[in-house]
């Protein structure tokens, strides 16, 4: 029922096994989906979505592929790294936020050769005008990417994840990821609907938009691309912000550090040190059952684990 075009970017399936120590550690039976592993500069959920959308690009003819988010991005780093393998030129239009200096991603985007562009705004609006003007002003035509690939199209990245899962035949009980822009917990929401039935997914938010809003629109976008009328799925959200947006929390920090110092896995202090603290949470409140199968999604982002000064944490 998919026909949408995929170019071939990363290293697919990704690992998933079950976690020993740490399902001992939370009483239940702790999975996890290694995207961070997906082969592609550091890796991350942005992969499957840009297979989706630079495909797109391709086939729209451009030249330049441009996108934005703040300034340690993992998504911009990836379309970057997915741009050149391609033959296309990035540009990240980035906003003025967070660690700009050349650390975390933004080293790998200076090794990449990437143009970046910081723009002090927080108006997308004043972003994809300044990607226009850039656009006009070289004379080539440009495909742009919205904030963290999060549209229908890219989108489908995650219900295709969650049909890679299903292939293994593990039954889930619940789905815990990190909601930054969205895509990620909309596909994962859908595709879980329509290949993990029994699977409830909580979508941990580190940001502070309406998701009760632009998840389940995500959700109709891509069911529509896909025409199958699902409905929407019940789906829970969960407030792991803390002090905001890519502020480091002390919640997310306990769960960085149980995380390395119990299975070896790294995970970062923006979204999923914060997610996996979302679940932790859960486990502590009782919210699972011994024998479930709690599958948590490793969305990647190790780049950002290297840009905050950790003296404070
Ligand atoms: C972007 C990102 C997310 C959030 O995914 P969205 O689709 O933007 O909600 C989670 N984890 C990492 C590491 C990310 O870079």
């Amino acid at each position: 029922m998919n026909t949408y075009p995929k170019v071939s970017l990363g290293l697919f399936p990704t690992p998933m096994y079950r976690l020993p120590n740490m399902s001992r550690a939370l009483g239940t039976n702790v999975w996890i989906k290694r995207d961070d592993l997906c082969g592609v500069a550091l890796g991350g959920n942005k992969v499957r979505k840009l297979e989706y959308l630079l495909a797109d690009a391709q086939a729209q003819g451009a030249e330049l592929v441009m996108t934005t988010g703040q300034a340690q991005s993992n998504h911009a780093m990836l379309t970057a790294a997915g741009a050149l393998r391609l033959g296309l030129e990035p540009v990240l239009v980035l906003k003025k936020r967070g660690i700009c200096a050349c650390r975390g991603n933004q080293i790998l985007n200076r090794l990449m050769g990437a143009e970046v562009r910081f723009v002090d705004t927080d108006s997308y609006d004043t972003i994809y005008a300044e990607m226009d003007r850039i656009a006009a002003e070289r004379g080539k035509s440009v495909y742009k990417i919205p904030c963290g690939g999060s549209n229908p199209l890219g989108t489908l990245g995650y219900v295709d994840c969650m049909r890679e899962i299903a292939e293994s035949g593990v039954r889930f009980d619940h789905i815990v990821c990190a909601c930054g822009s969205g895509g990620t917990a909309a596909g994962t929401i859908l595709g879980a609907a329509l290949f993990l039935p029994g699977a409830r997914v909580t979508a941990a938010m580190v940001d502070s938009d309406p998701f009760d809003r632009i998840v389940p629109e995500l959700v109709r976008g891509a069911a529509g691309l896909l025409g199958t009328d699902a409905g929407l799925p019940a789906f829970d959200l969960l407030d792991m912000c803390g002090p905001g947006y890519s502020i480091p929390s002390e919640a997310g920090n306990e769960a960085i550090r149980l995380m390395l110092r119990l299975e070896g896995i790294v995970l970062d202090p923006c979204y999923t040190g914060k997610a996996f603290a979302g679940l932790v949470q859960l486990a502590r409140a009782g919210a699972f059952q011994p024998d479930d199968n709690v599958l948590f999604l490793h969305t990647g982002g190790a780049g950002g684990l290297f840009a905050p000064d950790w003296e404070q944490a």
